[in-house]
């Protein structure tokens, strides 16, 4: 019977598995966080998502695809 691999270190037994998605992982990537054990990337992408950087970024390339079609769309008409 071989061990459970951790899923971001392939040569570290998994001790427990994410709360969230359910991967295998080692002792060093496990995140004690509210719901329970969590792997880094599910720690991390909730509170990235949440922040207001990511949603800075999100108006940026809206406002970007705006005045793309602003420039886009009189040459299309013509
Ligand atoms: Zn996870
Ligand atoms: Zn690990």
């Amino acid at each position: 019977m071989s061990p459970i691999r951790c899923a971001y270190h392939p040569d570290r037994d998994a001790l427990q598995y994410c709360n969230r998605c359910g991967k295998a992982i080692c002792s060093a990537c496990v995140v004690r966080a509210a719901a329970g054990n969590l792997c880094r990337s599910c720690a991390e992408g909730p509170r990235r998502l949440a922040g207001g950087r990511s949603a800075h970024v999100w108006l940026w390339a809206a406002a970007g695809a705006v005045l793309l079609l602003l420039w886009l769309v009189p040459r299309l008409v013509r």
